[in-house]
């Protein structure tokens, strides 16, 4: 009996995508092998997390980079350090604060459910533009001068959430933030792949980058990473970082906080609760490296292989599946499958329900769902599932 069994825990099939909820996504033997390897050693966390910004850099052309406990817990450490900057009696103030730059400038149809790792440094969030291009009222979202009219003396930092629509552009964004010195953050937790965008949002002129380690680069899910500005990421650190430590005896790793932090040293952070095991950072570092590497469009060929499969099968189902390539989703392939409603007497919500409900639990993507369309999102396919998937599909319909 594996874990799982003994747990008396259902290992379910994944095609909804790389979900946090889900397990996010599933470690190389590679990445194991770090992360048992970390773990018999005892080692300085802050060199740990200097050398890691070390290789973050060199993956994302950004000064630095830290591992974190996540995307959302990097989005909260770098608002934490746009709030505080390098001011430790700041840091010791968060997440109160009152009587110090506290808005973050946020394009109204970028907010999202994880808004609550902005606010949960203590910043505000001020919304701006419209959703004209979103609701399809209009074809105008966000125009440069109405970040410029909502800066103010309390602004903070200018929030962005990228996607693949790149609206509005981040380059004008960030030009703006550079006129006004201000950073910019961006979420993107889930912009990978391509591996492309590991360098694009910092190259576009991103203060400070937010991705999920649990997600595309499969590393352990608990991880992120928050790469950009030096001086932020030492703040962002130094808040999550332990800092039960003498400032007569404390020897900082040259690098990182060294060049900031001599004399003052703030007490535990805002971040102290979002700490990352040395075992978690090893493992990332070696997920990132083999990402990093990694033959993409081999990898979407051997998906798109296994998603035609899948189609094929589905041939004699009430059901109509087609696949969309890679070069069609700009990402990497899917298979779309619609239902005829009408028909069935039933629509995708109750199919999804009734996937869930298998002996082996299937999962697939429901972004379109009330399209009356499932989603097969291949990247958390093992082999063999596409079977899976037909039989519980074929159970489903009936
Ligand atoms: C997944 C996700 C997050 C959270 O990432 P974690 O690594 O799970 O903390 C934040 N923002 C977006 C847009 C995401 O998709």
């Amino acid at each position: 009996m594996d874990i799982y069994e003994r747990l008396g825990v259902t290992k379910r099939v994944n095609g909804a995508g790389l979900l946090t909820r889900l397990g996010g996504s599933l470690m190389a033997p590679e990445v194991l092998d770090a992360m048992r390897e970390a773990a018999g050693s005892f080692v300085d966390m802050a060199e740990l997390q200097t050398r890691a910004s070390a290789i973050i850099a060199r993956h994302t052309g950004a000064e630095a980079g830290i591992v974190t406990s996540g995307a959302a817990a990097a989005m909260t450490l770098a608002t934490a350090a746009c709030l505080t900057r390098l001011d430790v009696a700041r840091m010791e103030r968060l997440p109160d604060t009152d009587g110090m730059p506290n808005e973050l400038i946020m394009f109204r149809a970028h907010r999202t459910g994880y808004d609550h790792a902005i606010r949960a440094a203590g910043a505000r969030i001020v919304e701006v533009g419209f959703n004209d291009r979103t609701v399809g009222s209009g074809v105008r979202g966000l125009e440069g001068w109405e970040i410029e009219a909502a800066i103010g003396p309390n602004t903070a930092a200018i929030g962005y959430a990228a996607n693949p629509t790149r609206q509005p552009p981040l380059a004008a964004v960030a030009a703006v933030a550079r006129k006004h010195n201000l950073p910019v953050i961006v979420d993107a937790a889930a912009q990978l792949p391509p591996k492309a965008n590991l360098k694009h949002f910092i190259a576009e002129g991103a203060s400070l980058v937010a991705y999920s380690g649990g997600k595309a680069i499969h590393g352990p899910q608990g991880t992120g990473i928050l790469c950009g500005q030096k001086d932020l990421v030492a703040a962002a650190l130094i808040q999550q970082l332990d800092m039960d430590i003498l400032a007569e005896t404390w020897m900082p790793p040259v690098g990182l906080l060294d060049s900031f932090f001599k004399d003052r040293l703030p007490h535990h952070g805002l971040g102290r609760g979002f700490k990352v095991d040395k075992e978690s950072i090893a493992g990332l570092l070696v997920a990132l490296e083999r990402f990093v590497v990694a033959d993409d469009g081999a990898a979407n060929g051997k998906r798109e292989t296994q998603l035609r499969r899948l189609a094929d099968l589905l041939a004699d189902i009430k059901c109509r599946a087609t696949v969309l390539s890679a070069a069609e989703t700009k990402r990497y392939p899917i298979l779309e499958i619609k239902f005829d409603e009408e028909s069935l007497g039933f629509g995708a919500v109750e199919i999804s329900r009734r996937l869930q409900r298998q002996s082996i639990p299937v999962h697939l993507s429901e972004r379109r769902i009330y399209e009356n369309v499932l989603l097969v999102d291949a990247s958390g396919l093992r082999p063999d599932d596409e079977q899976a998937i037909a039989s519980a599909l074929a159970a489903a319909l009936k």
